[in-house]
């Protein structure tokens, strides 16, 4: 099959090309480079089914030809990382919608089968864990620039869902929480690799507000196998998915598991939320997948532990060298050390 993955030099984009490559499919993929990197790509870029197209998804004549020439799509491509959204609001907001809003409509154009992916940000701030598919939505005020990657992404899903009830088109969503693993960075706000550069240059490790709030990290070779479940899945299409691992660990854990796992002398610090970014921000206490419908579709479970995670994520880290993820630590004022 021939797979166009927007968003593809990103993250879980060239994890997905990798996996897609190795079982003899081929992949355009269509990246900005705005977070996309060359080297996600680094292990098949020379591959002969595999290519990549720097330009944005709001490129409608590039769409046009992308689509056009593809089997199926797999949508990625989006504004990621809660510093990112928190700074550049407005391209936040046309990345994810009109950006999306594009791809849909040439989706349509040529009747193809898209995959898109949503985010657990959705959930807003509801506290009923975990969180069901069809459960409401609590959402900030819009004064927090946080909420406008939600609310981008609700829209997305809502016209994602109405293009399958009024034209067909076969759409799949699926709603990744919190996804690491190698190669991801740091550099827009994700705390895993944070912390683990922090632990490993000796630096603070910066925990916002007073660390007990949770979460569940998936590892992305997890991830790769319950997306390509459900492009494979008829029985998938119009429906919305949750992807996320059971297990959950507060942050303060999660800083002294990684300063423990990297040998490290670095104090773990709270630093007040104020004092985060630049505008403060509002954080989920817990956020816990229900993984009931994916599960009963296609039966995935996450397989890798956290543990196994950390230690891979940190041995690339070792070998990428530390300078490969640079981020400017913002001064913290109100340093409180608790570790
Ligand atoms: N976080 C932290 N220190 C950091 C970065 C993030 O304590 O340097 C916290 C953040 O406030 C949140 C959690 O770690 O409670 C997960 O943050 P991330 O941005 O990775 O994902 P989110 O779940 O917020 O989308």
């Amino acid at each position: 099959m021939r797979f166009l993955v927007t968003g593809g030099a990103g993250f879980i984009g060239g994890h997905l090309s990798k996996n897609l490559i190795d079982d003899g499919h081929s992949v355009v993929a269509i990246d900005d480079l705005s977070t996309g990197r060359m080297e996600n790509l680094s292990a098949f870029s020379d591959d002969k089914n595999f290519q990549l197209v720097v330009e944005s998804i709001t490129n409608t004549s590039v769409m046009d030809r992308l689509v056009s020439e593809c089997d199926i799509i797999i949508h990625l491509a989006a504004a990621v990382g809660v510093e990112l959204i928190v700074r550049s609001p407005v391209d936040t907001i046309e990345t994810n919608v009109m950006g999306t809003e594009n791809v849909l409509r040439t989706a349509r154009r040529y009747r193809k089968k898209i995959l898109i992916a949503s985010t657990s940000e959705i959930y807003g701030k509801l506290t009923n864990v975990p969180f069901n598919e069809d459960d409401d939505s609590l959402i900030g005020a819009t004064t927090h620039h946080r909420w406008a990657y939600a609310t981008s992404k609700a829209l997305d899903e809502f016209l994602a869902l109405a293009y399958h009830k009024e034209m067909g088109l076969p759409v799949v969503i699926f709603r990744l929480f919190n996804t690491i693993g190698p190669r991801q960075r740091g550099r827009y706000g994700m705390v895993v690799p944070r912390f683990v550069r922090q632990a490993l240059s000796g630096a603070d490790i910066t925990v916002y507000g007073d660390g007990n709030q949770s979460r569940c990290f998936c590892d992305v070779r997890d991830v790769i196998p319950a997306i390509r479940g459900l492009a494979d899945s008829p029985e998938a299409e119009g429906r919305v998915f949750n992807i996320g691992a059971k297990e959950e660990i507060t942050i303060i854990d999660l800083a002294r598991k990684i300063k423990t796992m990297c040998n490290s002398n670095s104090s773990i610090i709270l630093v007040p939320y104020e004092e985060a970014t630049e505008q403060g921000f509002e954080d989920m206490r817990r956020r816990i997948p229900d993984t009931t419908r994916i599960h009963e579709l296609i039966g995935w479970i996450p397989k890798i532990g956290l543990d196994q995670t950390i230690l891979d994520i940190v041995s690339q880290f070792k070998s990428d060298g530390l300078s490969a993820d640079s981020i400017t630590e913002r001064p913290v004022i109100k340093r409180v050390v608790v570790d």
